[in-house]
């Protein structure tokens, strides 16, 4: 791939060079919200990124499935570049072109009939729950709606995402959490329906459903299409919301442009961030012509739209779709796939099942065996492979869309050679 040239930069315009990086001030400097692997990265072009001693890795985390051109991608460089000489942030108190036409790109590409943007998938997500809620005030006339959510979720760390989220892990320490959430098992049809007629007696009726097509941070657990199509249904027997997160998901990851696709179902409302952007911050709720039901004044956000976060998504969708992405992604998916199902019968004792859609790839460790997926994503950088967890027994490989079959092959063997260090 060739990278543009760009005009040198006059020096006295450069920020200041950065001093040799000390992990010890950063820590001294930095909130502790984060457990970190000890590396810093500091370069990256197309799937590979490079750490401050110059090392090479291959990235199969791509800011967590958010990279979709990978890094330093031309068609990136050249939006950046153009929208930042041009105009970056207004308000919204003006038309904003370039959000029209990243609306009218994410609506010819899926069943919403409108977007509203903001800045990450949480606070897409605060949308779609503010939507549901005023949906179930005006037109269900429902006094104390529920929203039903499913255990291993996620959805956001602000108050009301992490109360969506049915992870208890995620919201200890944070009461008093946000009233109108229930959980419920995923995948599980008759106990959907039993909380749905409990709660319809205890007279706090249940107005949406939210859910991921397939759960990314609870383990990369695909959805079932039997599950998906009762709960359409019920949802349209009883006038309720479907709303799905595809903040993980979306953008092509599945090798389908939504996760729903996958389903052969459509949502009423949903949610994209992670990979819109391809790691510029931008998030979109999308929904169907009810969502008129927000009025002026209803629901804003400063950042969201701005022209340059909409120019950027904008060129990540149309390279999505000039350079065959999503087919490359189902392509280069079941290659992954393949190799790993050929790697977990190396290791029968140690690995339990290799799943997922496109270029979202779980790989479960046995639940009888002491070794965790951190333990393996350790041993993989030692290998020059960055991977994810997702939960303690499943490695996620969300590498960027446009990761070649060379790169599979690199990152398979470089698993292979991990997994063989922390089992021997
Ligand atoms: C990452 C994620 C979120 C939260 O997105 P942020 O941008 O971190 O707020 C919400 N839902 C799902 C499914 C996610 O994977």
């Amino acid at each position: 791939m060739v990278l543009l040239q760009h005009p040198p930069i006059p020096a006295e315009l450069l920020a200041e060079p950065m001093s040799a990086f000390d992990a010890a001030e950063f820590d001294r400097a930095v909130m502790t919200t984060y457990g970190r692997y000890p590396l810093a990265l500091e370069r990256g072009a197309g799937c590979r990124v490079w750490d401050t001693e110059g090392r090479e890795y291959l990235d199969f985390v791509a800011g967590i499935a958010t990279c979709t051109l990978g890094h330093a991608h031309p068609a990136m460089v050249a939006a950046v570049t153009q929208q930042i000489q041009t105009l970056h942030h207004v308000s919204n108190l003006y038309y904003i072109p370039e959000q029209g036409a990243l609306a009218r790109w994410l609506i010819d590409h899926s069943c919403a009939d409108r977007a509203f943007f903001c800045n990450s998938g949480a606070e897409a997500n605060e949308g779609a729950i503010k939507l549901a809620r005023k949906y179930a005030h005006t037109v269900l006339g429902i006094e104390f709606p529920v929203i039903l959510t499913a255990h291993a979720s996620f959805h956001g760390r602000t108050l009301a995402t992490v109360t969506a989220t049915g992870q208890p892990k995620y919201q200890k320490g944070f009461s008093p959490l946000v009233p109108g959430f229930h959980h419920v098992p995923y995948n599980d049809i008759a106990a959907l329906e039993a909380t749905i007629d409990h709660l319809d007696q205890a007279e706090r009726q249940v107005a949406a459903i939210m859910l991921e097509a397939l759960q990314g941070e609870g383990g990369v657990r695909p959805g079932e299409r039997a599950y998906f199509q009762r709960i359409r249904e019920i949802c349209d027997e009883k006038g309720i919301l479907l709303i799905l997160d595809e903040v993980q998901v979306g953008m092509g990851r599945t090798g389908k442009v939504w996760g729903y696709e996958n389903l052969g179902i459509e949502p009423d409302i949903f949610t994209s961030a992670k990979g819109l952007g391809g790691g510029i911050p931008i998030g979109a709720l999308l929904a169907k012509e009810f969502c008129s039901i927000f009025q002026p004044g209803d629901h804003a956000s400063t950042f969201g739209g701005n022209p340059f976060a909409c120019a950027v998504a904008l060129s990540v969708c149309q390279t999505l779709e000039r350079d065959n992405l999503i087919v490359n992604a189902q392509e280069r998916g079941e290659q992954l796939r393949q190799g790993l199902r050929a790697i977990a019968h190396k290791y029968p004792d140690s690995i339990a099942e290799v799943r997922g859609w496109g270029l979202i790839t779980g790989l479960e460790l046995k639940a009888e065996i002491a070794l965790t997926a951190g333990e393996i994503v350790k041993a993989a950088i030692g290998e020059g492979l960055l991977l994810v967890p997702a939960g303690p027994k499943v490695l996620r490989f969300v590498p960027p869309l446009i990761v070649t079959a060379a790169e599979i092959e690199q990152a398979l063997q470089a698993v292979d050679r991990a997994i063989a260090t922390v089992t021997a």
